[in-house]
């Protein structure tokens, strides 16, 4: 049996929350018949998480207030919550080897921007040793937008064990076609081969990771993709840990990067991603009862892994930049964090660049 043929004005390749807060973008200046979302059934990033009856969502974590995106319709009608009040815990086992750090490394533009200092214990147990000789672009580009620069980050917190964001797309409605196969993109003619359909569009918008896109447009690549694991361990209390607040772990022999209490019953603890597998639940459940004493009836409830993370470095190699242009050059948008390889949150996204 042949394929279906679609055409569309705007395809979003990806359905994530790039792709969903395009869709809503592009609403205002398109019918809903012009826009159309391809999924892959297989994976469901929208992290949706039922536990003893409560469903919640962990990521994305915070919106920023003084964004444009949260200023924006996408979060009319969305509850109000207050920001998420921050701490950290004393700086612990903290003696960085600073003869190991090589000039350009992120660890060399750390100490630079804001010293030796609780940032930098955080830093070494996030990105690992490798920081002190390798410079991971990505995070230092982060590190100058999110917390050297002046604009304001103010976090709002979760909601019932929602992530305002999940509030935010819940009420969209986008025309979705799933496939199983992606199986080829073809640039020239603007199509998108699935399994069941040939999709031709106008503009494609790509939320998928950069190196799947290009090698599914068959397109030349030879830019850095390796990332860094986000690991999350949940866990229940009945008392002692009240709804949105974080505690930022400064121990460098501990492994947990950060505790955020996720509702008045249940906290999520961010772990180091290259102890998965070899860490224990006990071991950080003890942490977790010494960062917060008082904390009543602490219980493991699940853990979550997600491989891909954080991008690490720029795409700045000479056959990736020119794919990138092709692509541009056809009417082909890579976006997002995946999407477009960038350590950003989707309040950082050039928003204009899509419409
Ligand atoms: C620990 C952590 C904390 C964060 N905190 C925040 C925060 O506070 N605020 C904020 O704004 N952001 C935050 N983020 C970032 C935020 O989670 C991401 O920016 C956002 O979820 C990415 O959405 P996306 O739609 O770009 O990608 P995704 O949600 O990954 O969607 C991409 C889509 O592509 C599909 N796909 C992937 N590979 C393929 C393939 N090979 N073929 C076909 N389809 C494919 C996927 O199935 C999915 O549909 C955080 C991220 C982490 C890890």
């Amino acid at each position: 049996m042949g394929k279906k043929q679609v055409k569309v004005k705007y395809c979003l390749l990806g359905y994530g929350y790039a792709s969903l807060i395009a869709y809503h973008k592009l609403l205002k200046n398109n019918d809903h018949d012009d826009i159309l979302i391809l999924r892959d059934e297989r994976v469901d990033p929208i992290f949706t998480i039922d536990h003893d009856g409560v469903s919640f969502s962990p990521l994305p974590i915070f919106p920023v207030q003084e964004s444009e995106l949260y200023q924006s319709d996408l979060f009319e009608g969305v509850p109000e919550q207050n920001p998420i009040t921050v701490s950290f815990s004393d700086l612990a086992n903290f003696d960085p080897d600073l003869q190991a750090v090589k000039k350009g490394s992120l660890a060399d533009f750390m100490i630079e921007k804001q010293g030796v200092d609780r940032n930098l214990c955080l830093g070494l147990k996030q990105w690992g040793p490798t920081m002190l000789h390798r410079s991971f672009s990505q995070v230092q580009s982060k590190i100058n937008r999110h917390y050297i620069s002046n604009k304001g980050n103010t976090r709002v917190g979760y909601i019932n064990g929602k992530s305002l964001f999940k509030y935010a797309v819940e009420h969209l409605r986008p025309e979705v076609l799933n496939f199983s196969d992606l199986q080829r993109i073809d640039v020239e003619q603007r199509e998108v081969h699935t399994d069941g359909h040939t999709v031709a569009y106008e503009h494609l918008i790509s939320t998928i990771p950069l190196h799947h896109l290009l090698g599914h447009c068959g397109l030349p690549q030879d830019h850095d993709h390796e990332s860094a694991a986000a690991y999350f361990k949940f866990f229940t209390y009945t008392e002692g840990f009240e709804e949105n607040k974080i505690i930022y772990d400064c121990d460098l022999n501990s492994e947990i990067l950060r505790l955020f209490s996720v509702s008045d019953s249940l906290l999520m603890a961010q772990i180091r991603g290259d102890v998965y597998g070899q860490t224990t639940t006990e071991k950080i459940q003890a942490r977790v009862q010494e960062l917060i004493p008082e904390i009543k009836d602490l219980q493991f409830a699940r853990e979550l892994f997600s491989p891909m993370g954080y991008p690490l470095e720029l795409v700045e190699a000479p056959q990736s930049v020119q794919s990138l242009e092709t692509l541009k050059a056809h009417g082909v948008i890579p976006f997002g964090r995946f999407g477009n390889w960038e350590y950003s949150d989707l309040h950082e996204l050039d928003w204009t660049s899509i419409i």
